[in-house]
């Protein structure tokens, strides 16, 4: 493990996104999986009660809900484009999803 992550968003890459069936539009299924667990179940998903990043977007989360948003207001936000990106830039605001699932993804490819 580098000091730094080395983050590459596979669903950003691809310019993908998810949306839920109650209008909430997540980055991925990580983070939407994640989240659905952790509303029903505290113990599970825990990412979502210890990230800031994460609490942050559970604290505004009507506004990246197409019930009250548009698509482009939602993905122009702050959070997607700077608050997420940013809390990939150290492992101490690194969400564990991210960690998981997008560390070092081209590790193989690394030459340091
Ligand atoms: S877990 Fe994080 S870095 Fe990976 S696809 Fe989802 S938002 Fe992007």
């Amino acid at each position: 493990m580098t000091d730094k992550p080395r983050i590459k968003c596979q669903w950003l890459e691809k310019d993908q996104i998810l949306v839920n069936p109650d209008g909430q539009v997540l980055p991925c299924c990580y983070l939407a999986n994640s989240n659905f667990l952790n509303k029903i179940d505290i113990t599970q998903g825990d990412a979502w009660q210890k990230h800031d990043v994460l609490l942050e977007y559970t604290a505004n989360k009507e506004d990246y809900n197409l019930n009250h948003k548009t698509m482009d207001e939602i993905l122009l936000s702050d959070w997607f484009n700077i608050d997420l990106p940013k809390s990939w830039e150290s492992y101490e605001t690194l969400p564990t999803p991210c960690w998981t699932f997008c560390d070092g993804f081209q590790k193989d490819n690394e030459t340091e």
